[in-house]
């Protein structure tokens, strides 16, 4: 029986059976630490090994559970290890960001089966930019073989504040037009056994980084994207933390200088208006229009007056001492912050992601020195400060493990 098969045969009228409670902790436990046997399974759900069986004899038989192999023998038979069943049906995860677009295409085990990037304006207007996504996304069912009805979850990330209940942008900066745009509605219009689901992007970067990033087995961090603006995904107890309205971890608009310049939000000194990518360009054309970096200068010419947080990365690293001080400044601000934040919180990691991320070690070793320096002895003894191990996968990898979850949730 091919995958697609599978999906439909055992599916429900929606695309996927429903759920008990119980079985949606045994799903869960198993998605976040599968494979496991059933008496490991009965230990993590406190409950009698007997009615394990019967949970697991049922979700076997709805096609969501699967036998993978045998585990480790403690002395008797070698136990039966339980998986989900990667060919339950398809998930999509998309991550919008302002200048582009990042899709995968992934099995219920969160297998990435294929991904494609292309270049996108969030500005233009939201049906627009989700059509020319939907039929990437169809295109890729096609080629495994699917059509639009296998799709049975769809995680999305955009870069503005969302209300996640609904899924609806509330007053974008970035994509004033998407402001309360029924993105679910226009999704399931297309894949009408698809569940969708939406998430600020920087959220679903932190739950990219808890999946399959560095932050597997972490049940504390941080996941900070400086980019053309700073945010902060926070993880709790192995779990998204986003606050009553759906906005925890705004971190860029708090104040590093009361006299500073003016922020878009209207405030002094925020940290993203002072230190994140937009800055660091506007910091570097200065310096080489002064004449205080000769390599800025010389990007500058070679790029049209048009520079980049990487090009005073390149500068600095070639030894551009007007491009270090740039980048200097930029990682004191943001570990003034983050010590503030270590603090408060007391994590196990902070992982870095974003643009900014690929401009060198400097700024990662800038950062750290600052947070350490600042930051209490005891919150920092096992802090470890890094960049995404994802890169720019964290988003799809998050999009997907979102869609998943929200997949048997709901089921
Ligand atoms: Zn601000």
């Amino acid at each position: 029986m091919t995958v697609t098969q599978q999906a439909s045969a055992h599916g429900t009228e929606r695309g996927l059976p429903r759920l008990s409670r119980t079985e949606m902790k045994a799903v869960g436990q198993v998605r976040k630490r599968g494979p496991l046997s059933r008496t490991a399974i009965a230990e993590l759900l406190d409950t009698s090994r007997a009615s394990v069986t019967s949970i697991v004899g049922n979700l076997m038989e709805m096609n969501v559970l699967t036998e993978v192999g045998h585990g480790k023998s403690d002395g008797g038979r070698r136990p039966r290890l339980l998986d989900i069943n990667a060919g339950l049906g398809f998930i999509a995860g998309v991550d919008i960001g302002a200048t582009s677009v990042d899709l995968a295409l992934a099995d219920f085990r969160g297998e990435i089966l294929e991904r494609r990037s292309d270049v996108a304006d969030v500005r233009t207007a939201p049906d627009q930019l989700l059509n020319t996504i939907n039929d990437m996304v169809s295109e890729m069912l096609n080629q495994h073989g699917a059509d639009d009805s296998h799709l049975l979850g769809i995680g999305m990330g955009v870069p503005g504040p969302v209300h996640f209940p609904t899924g609806v942008l509330i007053r974008p900066p970035l994509m004033p037009a998407w402001e309360g745009f029924p993105i679910k509605d226009f999704l399931r219009d297309r894949f009408p056994n698809a569940r969708p689901v939406v998430d600020n992007d920087v959220n679903i970067m932190a739950l990219g980084e808890a999946s399959v990033g560095g932050g597997v087995g972490l049940d504390n961090f941080f996941y900070i994207k400086i980019g053309t603006g700073i945010g902060c995904g926070i993880i709790v107890d192995g779990e998204i933390y986003r606050g009553s309205d759906g906005c925890a971890g705004d971190v860029g608009h708090i104040c590093v200088d009361y006299n500073g310049p003016i922020c878009h939000c209207g405030n002094a000194g925020c940290l993203e208006f002072m230190a994140a990518g937009p800055a660091m360009a506007e910091k570097a054309r200065l310096a080489a229009k002064n004449g205080e970096g000769k390599l800025l200068a010389k990007a500058l010419k070679d790029k049209d007056g048009q520079l980049t947080s990487v090009d005073v990365g390149e500068a600095a690293a070639a030894g551009d001492q007007a491009a270090n001080k740039i980048i200097e400044e930029s990682g004191r601000m943001i570990g003034g912050v983050l010590a503030g934040l270590v603090n408060f919180y007391n994590p196990k990691a902070i992982f870095i992601g974003g643009g900014v991320s690929n401009i060198g070690h400097q700024f990662l070793s800038t950062i750290r020195q600052a947070t350490l320096r600042r930051a209490t002895a005891l919150s920092t003894r096992s802090l470890q400060i890094d960049y995404s191990k994802l890169g720019s996968d964290a988003g799809v990898h998050g999009a997907i493990w979102l869609a998943i979850e929200n997949t048997f949730a709901l089921a």
